[in-house]
């Protein structure tokens, strides 16, 4: 059965024309191995790195001609790129691992002068340089790993363009105000959760400016009766613009995490991420590499399709730690689609067990013992 899905998809991808539209898919060997499985179809199509955005249509139209094929439920196809030397973002900044991070003396008192938020002991963000990688998957997988770490945790969504924190943990509805302008979180899987989609109409289309940014910023931060939390896990917005910038620099953050698909697209972009981080002086805790390889359900065996590693050699190029590997899963997939991560609703299984690892090296980072101090981070202005 498989082997006829596969020849029907491969028959499939063959009328499907090339990045240039000459010639197509199949005989410009731009396809990776396809492996099916139960109905799920999952392969790469290798194009050149700089050209990733112009054909993601291209992707779509291979991901939608495979759900075509008789058989086929799923179909998880993905652009991978050839390694591209150098690139803008690539130079190594100041070196600044999770060897000597910045540490709070006291929740309130700050060395590097931002105000800390009473009664939160740490405060990290998760973040990607391109949506669509896995960043809020792996925001509400760590933040349940932290707590299956025996540990207070929240979780803020401040990803305003698309806040999905709401979703992940089936929480929806308004908060109450506890008094005047404070506002009591909301909570799911035993985590206090805010979320700009709480506050917002979904379907409200919304263009946030430099202030707003800010000021939906201190909300959510200060404006919410949090409680004790042991960390606050701050779901980023993707990208590296401005909005990015000012979160980056407005929130007390005790480090960040960035979250990278092994593809060379994805990292490039996951380099400018860390190299945000490092311009306004927030530690990097490291790097998640998510949709690192394919786990075949049927024989258990690892597929390496979408060119695994990349992140960990990159992690280890730019001498910031490595965190873990997340596999390319359905049950992935699905757990976090339907509000319950895979960390709730499979605590014995494998996935959780690695999002539970990289949660527990996160935390040994920011809690341990008062290290080096940092400068104040430079102040950034834009209107
Ligand atoms: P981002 O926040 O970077 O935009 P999401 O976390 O929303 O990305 O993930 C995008 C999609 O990919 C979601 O449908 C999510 O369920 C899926 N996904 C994320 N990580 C994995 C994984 N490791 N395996 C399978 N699907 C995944």
């Amino acid at each position: 059965m498989s082997e006829t899905i596969k020849n029907a998809v491969q028959d499939r991808l063959s009328q499907i024309a090339g990045p240039d539209g000459v010639g197509d898919l199949v005989s410009l060997k731009l396809v990776s191995e396809i492996f099916v499985s139960d109905g799920r179809v999952a392969f790469s199509i290798s194009v050149p790195a700089e050209r990733a955005k112009e054909l993601e249509p291209l992707r779509e139209a291979a991901e939608t001609a495979v759900l075509g094929v008789a058989g086929v439920e799923k179909a998880m196809v993905a652009l991978t790129a050839e390694r591209v030397s150098g690139g803008e973002a690539a130079a190594p900044a100041k070196p600044q691992t999770a060897s000597a991070p910045r540490r709070n003396s006291a929740p309130t008192e700050r060395s590097d002068g931002k105000p800390g938020v009473p009664g939160i002991k740490h405060i990290i963000a998760v973040a990607s340089g391109k949506g669509g990688v896995g960043k809020s998957t792996t925001t509400a997988n760590l933040a349940l790993g932290l707590k299956a770490n025996g540990l207070k945790v929240g979780v803020m969504d401040a990803d305003i363009y698309g806040p999905s924190i709401p979703r992940l943990f089936n929480v929806s509805g308004r908060p109450e105000h506890v008094s005047g302008r404070v506002i009591k979180p909301m909570e799911g899987h035993g985590l206090k959760i805010m979320s700009m989609g709480f506050l917002v109409e979904e379907d409200t289309p919304m263009i946030w400016r430099g202030p707003m940014v800010i000021s939906a910023l201190t909300q959510m931060l200060r404006e919410v009766d949090w409680g004790e939390l042991d960390v606050l896990v701050v779901d980023m917005p993707p990208g590296t613009g401005d909005a990015q910038l000012t979160m980056a620099q407005q929130v007390p953050l005790a480090g960040a995490v960035i979250v990278s698909t092994p593809q060379d697209l994805a990292l490039i972009d996951a380099r400018k991420g860390l190299n945000m981080f490092r311009r306004v002086e927030v530690p990097v805790l490291g790097i998640v590499e998510n949709m690192s390889y394919f786990l075949c359900p049927d024989c258990g065996s690892r597929h390496d399709i979408f060119g695994h590693g990349g992140a960990r050699s990159e992690a280890e190029r730019l001498d910031v730690p490595f965190l873990g590997e997340v596999p390319l899963d359905m049950a992935i997939r699905e757990t976090s689609d339907s509000g319950n991560p895979v960390v709730v609703s499979d605590p014995d299984g494998a996935h959780a067990a690695i999002y539970r690892d990289i949660a527990a090296k996160v935390y040994e980072t920011i809690d341990a013992p008062a290290g080096a101090d940092v400068k104040a981070a430079p102040k950034i202005v834009f209107d």
